[in-house]
C-alpha cells in the first residue's frame, strides 16, 4: 500500500482518487510506502519485481510490455575504476521512458480513463503510444512543428493520433495540461506536476543497479533533460538507505547538452523556484543533435539539482561532436548502438577522468537511456561513412588491405 502527500503543505492526499496536484494548495505530490520492506520478487524479471514500492493498488491489473530488469553490462571502455553500462535500450520501445509509462498507463486504466494524451515527440511519446495500445486506450500525441517524419511514423504504427501544435513548446505543455483536465483525459507527459505516478518509474533503475551490483556504485552518470530520471535514481538509493539496505549513497553526475547548462548554473547559485530556473533558459534554443535532452525548461530540473547537490556530484556538458564520439565508442567497444542523447554518458565519463574525479577501484555506472535505432536520422552526415567501391574481380584484395590496415591501427 502507498500513501500520497503534498510536498509543499505536507497534507495527506487520498490515494484512491485521480489527482495530479495537492487539492489544498496545488503543490506537487509524492508517495510513501510506510509498510513496505525490501523484498524484490525474484520470479518477476521486470520492474514489477518492486511492486510493493510502486504506487499501484493491490488488485490492479498491470499494463506491461515487460519493461525494466535491463542488463548491467561490464565494460572494457577505459576507466580508472570499474565501469558498468546500465543498458536501458533493452526496454520495449528502446528507452528508459517505458518504466514511467508502464506506471502511468497502468494508473490510467486503474482510474477508469479511456484516453491518454501528452506533449512529446521523443521517447515519452513512443512509450505512451505503445502502452496505450497494449491497454486498449485511445492515444493522442501532441508534437511540435518540424518534427521529422521518421520520429512520428512509429506513433502511427502504434495506432496513435498525432496532433501538430501551432505554438511554442511552453504553450503546448500548458494547453495539453488544460485539455486533459477539462476532458477527463489521463495526461502522460512525464513531469511531477502533470503525472506524479510516472515519477516513480525511474527509481526502479536505481533498485536494479543495487541488486545487480550487490552494492552501491561510487558514481552514476545519467543524461539529463527534464531531470526526473536522475532525481528518480537518486531517490531509489535514499529509499534503500531508509529501508536499511545501504549505508552510503552514490554521487550523481548529470550530463547536459552544450548550450543547455541551466541546471549547472542552478547548482552554483541556489534557486528557489521554477520561475528562477526559467529565467536562466537560453533565449534561442541552440540547434543540437541531442534532441531528447535539449530542454529550455527542465520541468523536474530542481529535483535533479537537489539530488546532485545532496550526493556531492556535479553536472557536465557535452558538445554534439563529443556525443557522436561517445556513440562510436559505445558501438565499437560495447556492441551497443545508443542515440547521441544517451551516449553522452561516455562524454560524462571522459570529463570525470579529465578532472581526476574517479579513483582506482571505484565503481562507475553509466545509464545508457535510449537506443540509436530510433534516431539514426540525427547522425546523418555526422558519422564518417566511407563507401569503398568494390568490384567482384578485385574485391578480395580490397578486403585484405582493409584487414591489414585495421591490424596496423
Ligand atoms: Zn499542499
Amino acid at each position: 500500500m502507498y500513501t500520497i502527500s503534498c510536498r509543499r503543505c505536507r497534507q495527506p492526499v487520498a490515494a484512491d482518487v485521480y489527482r495530479i496536484a495537492c487539492p489544498a494548495c496545488g503543490g506537487p505530490l509524492e508517495f510513501g510506502y510506510p509498510d513496505a520492506a525490501w523484498s524484490p520478487d525474484d520470479d518477476e524479471p521486470s520492474l514489477w519485481r518492486y511492486r510493493d514500492l510502486l504506487p499501484v493498488q493491490g488488485d490492479t491489473e498491470l499494463v506491461t510490455l515487460y519493461e525494466g530488469w535491463t542488463p548491467l553490462e561490464y565494460s572494457e571502455i577505459e576507466c580508472p575504476g570499474e565501469l558498468f553500462i546500465k543498458n536501458e535500450t533493452r526496454n520495449p520501445t528502446g528507452s528508459h521512458k517505458d518504466r514511467a509509462l508502464a506506471l502511468a498507463v497502468t494508473k490510467a486504466r486503474e482510474f477508469g480513463r479511456d484516453a491518454v494524451m501528452l506533449y512529446s515527440d521523443g521517447s515519452t511519446a513512443l512509450a505512451s503510444a505503445a502502452y496505450a495500445a497494449r491497454a486498449g486506450l485511445h492515444s493522442i500525441v501532441v508534437v511540435g512543428r518540424k518534427v521529422p517524419d521518421y520520429r512520428l511514423l512509429p506513433l502511427v504504427v502504434y495506432g496513435s493520433h498525432v496532433l501538430e501544435f501551432q505554438g511554442s513548446a511552453a504553450e503546448a505543455l500548458d494547453w495539453v495540461h488544460e485539455v486533459c483536465q477539462k476532458q477527463g483525459i489521463f495526461e502522460t507527459t512525464t513531469y511531477r506536476l502533470a503525472n506524479p505516478y510516472s515519477m516513480e518509474g525511474p527509481k526502479t533503475i536505481g533498485y536494479e543497479i543495487f541488486e545487480q551490483l550487490d552494492g552501491v556504485p561510487d558514481w552514476i552518470i545519467v543524461p539529463v533533460g527534464g531531470g526526473a530520471t536522475l532525481a528518480g535514481i537518486w531517490q531509489a538509493f535514499v529509499e534503500l538507505q531508509r529501508l536499511g539496505q545501504v549505508e552510503r549513497l552514490p554521487r550523481m553526475v548529470g550530463v547536459l547538452p552544450e548550450g543547455y547548462e541551466m541546471l549547472a548554473t542552478a547548482l552554483e547559485q541556489p534557486l528557489e523556484s521554477d520561475q528562477q530556473l526559467r529565467a536562466l533558459a537560453p533565449p534561442d534554443a541552440p540547434p543540437t543533435i541531442q534532441v531528447k535532452i535539449a530542454m529550455t525548461f527542465p520541468p523536474d530540473g530542481l529535483e535533479a539539482v537537489a539530488a546532485v547537490r545532496q550526493s556531492g556530484g556535479l553536472f557536465v556538458s557535452a558538445a554534439d561532436e563529443e556525443a557522436v564520439e561517445g556513440q562510436m565508442v559505445l558501438g565499437a567497444m560495447q556492441g551497443l548502438y545508443a542515440e547521441p542523447s544517451a551516449a553522452v554518458v561516455i562524454v560524462g565519463l571522459e570529463k570525470l577522468k579529465a578532472m581526476k574525479k574517479i579513483k582506482p577501484g571505484e565503481l562507475v555506472v553509466a545509464v545508457v537511456t535510449g537506443s540509436g535505432f530510433r534516431e539514426t536520422g540525427v547522425i546523418n552526415g555526422k558519422v564518417p561513412l566511407v563507401r569503398t567501391p568494390v568490384e567482384p574481380a578485385f574485391g578480395e584484395r580490397v578486403i585484405e588491405r582493409l584487414l591489414e590496415q585495421t591490424e596496423a591501427e
